[in-house]
């Protein structure tokens, strides 16, 4: 659905401001407004994803895009940081945050799939 508005509406993925044709997408129960390039270049899956992460734990999507990120250095600063406090590596833990950093980063849910599957391959 396109929604054209008078009035600055921010996207829930990327924080951008959005002028005209913004884009509902549902997400669970609610709604939420997103611009037309987030809403058409990403899959649905994966935006209520993301909108569901940056509730749970802050930022956008991009918040970071300026900075370096390699999930390879992200992996390792992690186990680091799970080694500090003498805890075992949980997996899905570990997954989560990494796949946060990388949503931070402006990487996308797909590019992390793939992103990992050439880390592991190597
Ligand atoms: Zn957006």
């Amino acid at each position: 659905m396109i929604v054209n508005t008078s009035q600055t509406v921010i996207c829930r993925i990327c924080c951008s401001t959005i002028k005209k044709n913004a884009k509902i997408f549902k997400e669970g129960l609610r709604f939420a407004i997103v611009y037309s390039k987030c809403h058409d270049n990403i899959p649905k899956d994966d935006l209520e994803l993301m909108a569901n992460m940056f509730i749970a734990y802050g930022g956008y999507f991009g918040k970071l895009k300026n900075s370096n990120f390699s999930l390879y250095s992200t992996l390792k600063e992690l186990i680091i940081e799970f080694n500090l406090d003498s805890k075992s590596v949980p997996v899905d833990e570990l997954n989560i945050k990494m796949k946060y950093r990388a949503l931070l980063h402006g990487v996308t849910p797909q590019e992390f799939i793939n992103g990992l599957e050439i880390l592991l391959e190597e």
